[in-house]
């Protein structure tokens, strides 16, 4: 699950992280308000969208050379005209896809002097079993260009989980960034924060850059973007109350809300599989068979008549959807219980495109019986190969 950007800061802040002050607005009069909160003379307006990139962003509604989606204002007048041109606007990053993403809040947040800007992150490295610290001297531009570029200046520093963040993990980071004195102490310090936070809140992956120095000898967080696996959420009700649905794909969320792992993806035929694996095994052999899969679709082991027909309404939620094969392995599950659901589902959301069923397992006979007695014109098949084959022809045949 992704935050925003000052959700981000605010939680961070808790930590004791240094960040200049702010307020999230949802409006202009928000905005020109926040502003006067701040004690000036530089104001910074940031689009809150759930993508990076946004100050080399682009409007879609304003002219091509209009500035991006982080402005720095030198007056309240100038956050008031910031605000107008973001708020409402959609915002295309080089994150968002072309389609872009609509801005509707902002961050209004003090201007730092830069002096200069580094980049700070942390991932867990499944490879190494550990957290790791990304660092570079070369921050504010995407880390990819900086890999492109200049490799040299990236370098990554990793904690041993049951030794934890050591005063040494502190040094490397500060001498990686060529950071002296008091500056080499901030950073270190502001490292053992970031990692305190990583840990107590379960991050997948936090990344701030620019992290910076400022004329005056601070070191501060300037952008924030963070991201929490999702598996650990229920440990954390307050940070769950975060998610901002309007930032997720709909069908993603309807999927989450009935406990279904949905996936959309480009193709034409719907997929309706229990298990992730023989969900995997399912779109690989319609690709063979020369179709493609409109989405990854695991019901799960214990799908119900309830789990099957919203299944199935999520997957007729794509109109690019021209067939649907449902291949589920009953195990624990019964054939004739999930024949029952599929029949229930299919007369309850009136399909209208080429159904293939490939049901294998206990009580599989009974569970034919109930699709072919079921009236609707449900085509059996009795492997994998066969059921691709035959959905593939039907969807081919419609088109
Ligand atoms: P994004 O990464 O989405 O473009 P950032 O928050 O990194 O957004 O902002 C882009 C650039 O804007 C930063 O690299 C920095 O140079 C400048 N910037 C951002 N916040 C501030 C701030 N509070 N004060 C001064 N400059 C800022
Ligand atoms: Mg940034």
């Amino acid at each position: 699950m992704n935050i925003h950007e000052y959700q981000a800061k605010e939680l961070l802040a808790k930590f004791g992280v240094a960040i200049p002050a702010g307020y999230a607005a949802l409006s202009v009069d928000e905005a020109v308000e926040a502003a006067g909160k701040l004690p000036g003379p530089l104001y910074v307006v940031k689009s809150q969208i759930h993508a990076g990139g946004r100050g080399k962003g682009k409007f879609k509604e304003l002219a091509a050379d209009a500035k991006g989606g982080v402005r720095l204002s030198k007056t309240i007048d100038e956050v008031r005209a910031n605000a107008t041109d973001m708020l409402g606007n959609t915002l295309v990053t080089i994150q968002t896809g072309d389609a872009g993403k609509q801005v509707n809040r902002l961050y209004i947040t003090d201007g730092a002097d830069i002096a200069k800007e580094y980049y700070f992150s942390m991932v867990v490295d499944r490879k190494a079993g550990r957290v790791a610290m990304i660092v570079s001297t070369e921050g504010g531009m995407d880390i990819e260009t900086v890999a492109h570029d200049t490799p040299e200046s990236i370098q990554t520093i990793t904690i041993d989980p049951a030794e934890g963040f050591q005063p040494h993990h502190g040094r490397a980071v500060a001498f990686a960034l060529k950071l002296k004195g008091d500056l080499n102490k901030q950073a270190a310090k502001v490292a053992e924060q970031l990692y305190t936070a990583f840990m107590a809140t379960d991050m997948e992956m936090l990344e701030i850059n620019p992290l910076v120095e400022t004329t005056d000898g601070k070191i501060l967080v300037l952008d924030a973007k963070v991201s929490f696996d999702s598996n650990a959420l229920y440990r954390h009700p307050d940070i769950f109350a975060l998610r901002d649905e309007t930032e997720e794909d709909p069908s993603e969320i309807e999927a989450s809300k009935h406990d279904l792992a949905y996936i959309k993806l480009d193709g034409n035929i719907g997929c309706m599989v229990n298990g992730a694996g023989l969900a995997m095994a399912t779109m690989d052999i319609i690709k063979l068979n020369g179709e493609f899969p409109a989405n990854f679709l695991d019901v799960g082991g214990g799908a119900n008549k309830e789990k099957v027909t919203s299944a199935f309404k999520l997957i007729l939620s794509d109109p690019a959807v021209k067939g649907i094969l449902v291949n589920i392995f009953g195990g624990i599950m019964q054939c004739d219980i999930i024949a029952d659901g599929i029949v229930a589902a299919a007369k309850e959301v009136n399909l209208g495109v080429p159904l293939v069923v490939r049901l294998e397992g206990t009580n599989v006979e009974k569970g034919k019986e109930i699709l072919a007695n079921s009236g609707l014109p449900i085509v059996p098949a009795d492997d994998l190969g066969d059921a691709a084959r035959k959905i593939v022809a039907q969807v081919q045949k419609a088109a």
